[in-house]
């Protein structure tokens, strides 16, 4: 058999890694071109506020990992050990109705027992998604959103949910404050006003994951994740090339089939005049949203949380009420920087002990801010967990913020400090970043755009780089989707 001509991918994020593997598979000979001097983009985990002490520097928990195609063939859970606790999600409150926090068990009917008054309510809204689970995952998950559905009966399900939960309707079903405190802390993930289509569908997917298949933490941090694919790219003939920022399209001069894990401005910069100006127009048009900026905290001890049942849900949502976590969102949109902000928080040293030093507790948490952001966002942050943890401020030992427009010099992709890659709305959730039945293939020959400006969207899946992967393989190379298991070729 004649060796495929070689393939260059830019950028080791999850998505470009899980392009150069599924090429590599294929038997295309891959280079990897990593600007920065370790591979992993929103996987890496590293010292940051102290030395010997792990945080994750993006990502830190993986409902989409365990729960989507790519890693799911890749047997992503037999290459890295995972933590999935009993508890996916945890939503502090005040304490009204006695509760004193809402709790996403993976079990669905734990989770409705210890809601209250609206655990059925809460119960009814999510059984039907997990009853259609896989259909539901194809549909928002599948590629395109023009695609024709796998199950119309499953797209019907999400898009009752996400008309429900993404319009004024969204309070209608629940009476009290802890169920929909926990349904738009997941929606609130994607950064934008509340409610909103783009941001509910987004909640109820990852929601359903929590109940399913859980929200799991790799055990020695997330980049245990992209260490697998970068080993099994390896394994099959592909290089990385680290501190190398590939700048202008010159620079891949002898590769056929050149693959951007980059953001659409990464793209246009490189490419440039090379791509056709509508094409250029429509990756001009692409919009970055707001953005986040990270607090990490090392820790004599655990969170004193004030309800003992946080401690078994690996993140923790800390914007109180719906009402509040709304309002927060929303002067966010506005451009500022809300007093008490929305928070999510990962603890993963309850789960992966020894990760970290004996008496060290890492705590991760990023709270969203407008973009671009470099205002100090500390005490907000602190006071916010101090409030649903008193006692919290006595533990820290060390603390560090990394501002939205740290992030941005941190990764080309996180322009402004937007990790989405671009806002996530629902017009570039159909045009990620065109509308187009292949949006991952640009209308220069062989060049694709794989990172997660295109569909699916944001989150640590490897789709966007599998479905570019599999779609210049059947394009350029006349290939069928390579096997990705152990046992694989
Ligand atoms: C604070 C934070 C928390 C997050 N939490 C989670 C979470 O808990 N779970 C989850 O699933 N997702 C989370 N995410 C989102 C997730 O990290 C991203 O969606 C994901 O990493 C996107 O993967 P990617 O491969 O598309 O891009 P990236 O991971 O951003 O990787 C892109 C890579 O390309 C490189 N690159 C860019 N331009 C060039 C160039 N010109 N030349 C060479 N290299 C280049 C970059 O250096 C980078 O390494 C989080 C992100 C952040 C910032």
């Amino acid at each position: 058999m004649n060796t495929p001509a070689n393939a260059a991918v830019v950028g080791a994020g999850p998505n470009g890694l899980a392009a150069a593997v599924t090429l590599a598979r294929a038997g295309v000979p891959v280079t990897v071109f990593e600007a920065a001097e370790t591979v992993g983009g929103g996987t890496r985990t590293q010292e940051i506020v102290q030395p010997g002490v792990l945080h994750d520097m993006c990502s830190a928990i993986h409902p989409m990992a365990l729960g989507t195609e790519f890693f799911r063939q890749f047997e992503i859970a037999r290459r890295v050990d995972f933590a999935v606790p009993e508890a996916s999600y945890a939503n502090p409150l005040d304490g009204a109705h006695g509760i004193r926090a809402a709790i996403a068990y993976r079990d669905l009917d734990r989770t409705r027992e210890e809601l209250g008054g609206d655990g059925t309510a809460y119960a009814r809204l999510y059984r039907p998604v997990l009853n259609h689970l896989e259909g539901v995952i194809d549909f928002a998950l599948g590629g395109s959103l023009l695609r024709w559905p796998q199950s119309i009966p499953a797209a019907i399900t999400m898009a009752m949910r996400t008309a429900e939960q993404g319009t004024p309707l969204w309070g209608a079903r629940f009476r009290e404050e802890a169920a929909p405190s926990l349904v738009s802390g997941v929606a609130a993930h994607s950064i934008g006003r509340m409610p909103n289509l783009a941001t509910a569908g987004v909640g109820i997917v990852l929601g359903a994951l929590g109940h399913a298949g859980g929200w799991p933490v790799p055990i020695g941090g997330s980049r245990m994740i992209t260490d697998a694919l970068v080993a099994d790219l390896v394994a099959h003939g592909g290089r990385v090339e680290l501190g190398r920022e590939i700048r202008h399209l010159d620079e891949l001069e002898g590769f056929d089939v050149k693959m951007f894990d980059t953001s659409t401005r990464g793209l246009l910069s490189i490419a440039g005049s090379a791509l056709p100006a509508a094409y250029r127009r429509a990756l001009a048009r692409f919009r970055f949203g707001d953005a986040a900026t990270k607090v990490d905290f090392v820790l004599d001890g655990p969170i004193p949380w004030s309800d003992p049942r946080v401690h078994a849900a690996p993140t923790v949502h800390l914007g109180g009420t719906r009402g509040e976590a709304a309002h927060a969102e929303r002067e966010v949109a506005r451009g500022r920087h809300p007093e008490q902000p929305f928070v999510l928080l990962a603890q993963p040293t309850e789960f992966d002990p020894d990760r970290n030093p004996a008496g060290t507790h890492a705590v991760w948490s990023y709270t969203h801010v407008p973009h671009g952001s470099n205002i100090d966002m500390v005490s907000a942050v602190t006071t916010q967990i101090e409030r649903f943890a008193p006692g919290f401020r006595d533990r820290i030992i060390a603390v560090h913020q990394t501002s939205a427009a740290d992030l941005a010099q941190y990764n080309n992709n996180y322009v402004g400090g937007d990790f989405s890659a671009g806002a996530i709305t629902l017009r570039q959730l159909l045009a990620r970043p065109v509308i187009s039945p292949e949006p991952w293939r640009t209308p220069l020959p062989g060049v694709y755009l794989c990172s997660s400006a295109t569909p699916p969207g944001p989150g640590v899946h490897g789709l966007s780089g599998w479905y570019a992967a599999r779609t210049a393989l059947r394009r350029e190379y006349g290939l069928p989707a390579p096997e990705l298991g152990v046992a694989g070729p």
